[in-house]
């Protein structure tokens, strides 16, 4: 198994799987019907025992206490691998540009789109099975925990947590670094979903293209413009304020939620701005 045939494998579900398109029978709109969700991918690949996972579980002001090592999830890790499939144009150009809140099409994103991409992690995990290796998608273990915590929060340490982070474990595989937004800005934008597994298969490390976290960032600020819940400030993203928008959109679009205002249309949204 190596990079080529992870993405090829990753291509091939995007091009060609139904699971890829808005079901009919869910479909918020009729005309949504069938609607692409995803188009192409970026593929990378962290070393497990890279410090930069320990370096990040050691910043517990960043991630809190609860960030595990690849080690941790999987007895003899070697590889992650991080993909980042980007949103079609038609989910993109549909957002609602005069409204706080998330389109139809950003809504089925989020939730089918999400979806779709767990089943590419579980492909990707039962091709490195069929050769012999274990691996292990973290966001679909029962092991993975998110927390919100105001004690932390009050020590200075982050509302909310989880045990894992792919948008972290890309930052590792060189697949980007983050925005103010605390997006990871790809070479292929923002605007999309990430997808990490943990394996003991030996696969070749993708080089990082950058040296620092916020190395592809320009702060231009538009992301703090568009946000609606103000929750982006000059240096920082107040992720309570974003963790409570999004909660309500789920109030208002249940079972449904989302919110993509720092992604849609922002500098960063198809690729690295321009400095
Ligand atoms: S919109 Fe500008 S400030 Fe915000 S993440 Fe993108 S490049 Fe950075
Ligand atoms: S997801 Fe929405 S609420 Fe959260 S930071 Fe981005 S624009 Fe703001």
């Amino acid at each position: 198994m190596d990079i080529k045939i992870i993405s090829d494998i990753l291509n091939k579900m995007v091009s060609e799987s139904e699971e890829n398109r808005i079901p009919a029978e869910k479909a918020l709109r009729p005309e949504l019907a069938g609607m692409k969700i995803f188009s192409g991918c970026l593929v990378g690949c962290a070393d497990a025992a890279d410090k930069l996972f320990a370096e990040m579980k050691a910043d517990e002001k960043a991630y809190g206490d609860m960030l595990r090592l690849p080690e941790s999830w999987l007895e003899g890790a070697k590889s992650v691998i991080a993909f980042f499939l980007p949103y079609d144009d038609e989910i993109k150009v549909r957002d609602r540009p005069c409204s706080p809140y998330p389109s139809d099409e950003w809504l089925h994103a989020r939730i089918e789109g999400q979806s779709f991409m767990l089943s590419a992690c579980g492909k990707i995990v039962c091709e490195l099975e069929k050769e012999g290796y274990k691996a292990i998608v973290p966001s679909m273990s029962s092991e993975f925990a998110t927390s919100r915590d105001e004690n932390r929060a009050a020590a200075g340490g982050p509302l909310y947590a989880s045990n894992w982070s792919e948008r972290h474990a890309a930052y590792v595989a060189g697949l980007g670094t983050f925005g103010l937004s605390k997006n990871l800005i790809t070479e292929i934008g923002t605007c999309g979903r990430f997808g990490t597994i943990i394996t003991d298969a030996p696969i070749e490390v993708t080089p990082r293209k950058y040296s620092s976290p916020y190395e592809y960032c320009t702060f231009c600020g538009a992301c703090a413009v568009h946000c609606p819940s103000k929750a982006i400030g000059e240096k920082e993203k107040n992720t309570a304020l974003c963790g409570e928008f999004i909660n309500k959109t789920k109030s208002l679009f249940a079972p449904r939620y989302g919110c993509g205002k720092c992604q849609i249309g922002m500098p960063c949204e198809k690729g690295i701005p321009k400095k």
